[in-house]
């Protein structure tokens, strides 16, 4: 990349604003992880797949997209855009290689992995090779998203999964794929937590500790998330008229 080159991706990437600075020195390869989820709440299991995915791939920082109007979640409740940012942040802020972005968040309509990707790949080098990290269950839908072509030409996919899980749905439908996706398995113990059981033992005013990070625990009571009952001395008291969902928020 010559000087003018570097320029442009530096003023790209500065004008995004959350994005890591990469591909500088021609002579090397930088992989970018793009850790893709709704993060409904961020929870320690994601965080240890990023790190794992970090550490096994070589990836030289691993990039935090909270889906902004997640696809094929049109039908169900999903916290607003800027909560779960916002927890992401909290969760991400203590790891010198982790980062969190807004960048599907702040993009209008529905997000589709091929636009962020192909986004992605237009403002970075060819020296920069993206790394785009989910659940293992969301990689074996991925031969059926818009565009599936785009995401198998411009990205590496990795699919987290928790030991046990039965890999067997995902690998035939990859298989099956008229496109060439790279795809790397990684197993990832945390992954038995999800953000569903989160969610769950915040309505039943049950401790988060150890499953996500303090930080979040206190976003989600303070904004009173997820039909948060308040802790007081071992007793409950419902709050009303706190749900924070879009849907809700739309009116639907
Ligand atoms: P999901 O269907 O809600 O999640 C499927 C499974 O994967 C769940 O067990 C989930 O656990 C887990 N998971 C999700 N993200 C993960 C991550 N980064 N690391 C480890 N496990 C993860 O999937 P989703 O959150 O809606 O979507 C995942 C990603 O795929 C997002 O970036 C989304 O935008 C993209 N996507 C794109 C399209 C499209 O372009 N057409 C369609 C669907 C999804 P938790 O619930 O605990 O996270």
């Amino acid at each position: 990349m010559n000087e003018d080159m570097a320029r442009i991706v530096a003023e790209r990437v500065v004008e995004r604003g959350d994005l890591p600075l990469l591909g500088q020195d021609p002579k090397r390869t930088y992989r970018m992880g793009i850790m893709g989820g709704t993060f409904d709440p961020i929870h320690n299991g994601h965080l240890v797949a990023a790190e794992q995915a970090f550490d096994d791939l070589g990836l030289d920082v691993v990039v935090f997209m909270p889906a902004g109007r997640p696809a094929f979640k049109q039908n169900k409740r999903v916290t607003a855009g800027e909560d779960r940012y916002a927890m992401t942040l909290l969760a991400t802020s203590d790891n010198p290689h982790f980062l969190a972005s807004r960048f599907e968040v702040d993009r209008e309509g529905i997000t589709y992995t091929a636009d962020t990707l192909e986004c992605l790949a237009s403002i970075y080098p060819s020296n920069v090779e993206l790394y785009f990290i989910t659940g293992a269950d969301a990689i074996a839908e991925v031969v059926s998203w818009r565009d599936a072509h785009k995401i198998a030409r411009i990205a590496h996919l990795v699919g987290a999964t928790r030991p046990g899980y039965d890999l067997a749905h995902a690998r035939h439908a990859i298989a099956q794929s008229p496109y060439d996706f790279d795809v790397t398995y990684l197993e990832v113990p945390a992954l038995a937590i999800s953000s569903s059981y989160l969610r769950e033992r915040v309505a039943a005013a049950q401790s988060l500790r150890y499953l996500t990070p303090d930080t979040v625990t206190g976003y989600i009571h303070k904004h009173k998330l997820y039909g948060v009952l308040p802790r007081r001395y071992g007793k409950t008291a419902i709050v009303d008229g706190n749900d924070r969902t879009e849907g809700m928020r739309r009116g639907e």
